[in-house]
């Protein structure tokens, strides 16, 4: 990775894909990347647009979960990486989560090639090259997931996705503060009693958790694909709860400017 420090300049956050389960017409499967700093939070069907967007030729995937909708991108890199697009692709997550890619993504009668990637367990601590510090939580889903925060000197990013948003979840600790908060948001308000059977989370539980946490920006991201429209699920009704909030959609970019807090404040 040649990046200069991330505290030089804004951090550039990608949505490569923003939908859960299946990708639409509009929308790939979640996805996201910060291209300068060669860091992927899964890789789902928007991987396909990730070596275009890339700016090195190192990168590093944070998997949340062993999910189609998260993994199936990883395939999408093997071509990249034998191309020498990419030099290293090393992919991070829990134990259980990496085996199931391993054996299961990359099974010969499913995908012939066998993958070119580092494979490594998530540390309790991962210190990234540009100064970033990524800590996690395990989440409540079916098969089990992963919430991460990365913290840097001046500011911080939480991302939170196949969990039910709940009070007393055992993640907010992790998202305390976080200066932008990327959460799932799977179901609007009106599909509220999909949620919890499904492990997934609906409006307005999200929002109280973002005001809760004191967080300082919310980007909503992994739709339930069947939600119609760029509003999936309502984004004026959100804003009376939590006006920080967006609604993400595919190959936007949000900035995470320095200086968000005071710096030497590395939580
Ligand atoms: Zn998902
Ligand atoms: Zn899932």
């Amino acid at each position: 990775m040649t990046s200069p420090a991330a505290a030089d300049r804004d951090i550039a956050i990608t949505f490569l894909g923003t939908s859960g389960y299946h990708p639409t017409e509009r929308s790939q499967t979640l996805g996201v990347l910060l291209p300068d700093l060669g860091l992927a939070f899964d890789a789902g069907t928007g991987t396909q647009r990730l070596t275009r967007l890339c700016r090195g030729d190192e990168l590093t995937v944070l998997l949340s979960h062993a999910h189609l909708d998260h993994i199936i991108g990883l395939t999408f890199l093997v071509v990249p990486v034998l191309k020498g697009l990419l030099r290293r692709v090393r992919v991070v997550g829990l134990p259980e989560h990496l085996a199931a890619v391993r054996e299961h993504l990359f099974a010969p009668a499913l995908f012939p090639v066998a993958p070119p990637f580092e494979f490594e367990e998530l540390p309790e601590r991962l210190a990234l090259p540009d100064g970033g510090v990524v800590r996690h939580v395990r989440t409540p889903h079916p098969g089990g997931s992963v919430g991460y925060r990365i913290d840097w000197a001046d500011r911080s990013l939480a991302y939170i996705t196949d969990t039910t948003a709940r009070p007393g979840a055992a993640y907010e600790s992790l998202v305390e503060g976080v200066d932008l908060l990327l959460h799932e948001c799977n179901f609007g308000d009106r599909q509220a009693e999909w949620a919890e059977p499904t492990g997934h989370s609906h409006l307005t539980p999200v929002l109280e958790v973002a005001r809760r946490c004191r967080v300082g920006r919310l980007c909503l991201m992994h739709f339930d694909p069947s939600l119609p429209g760029p509003d999936p699920v309502g984004l004026a009704a959100a804003r009376e709860i939590f006006p920080a909030t967006e609604l993400m959609h595919d190959l936007q970019t949000v900035w995470l400017a320095r200086g968000q807090r005071p710096s030497g404040k590395l939580a």
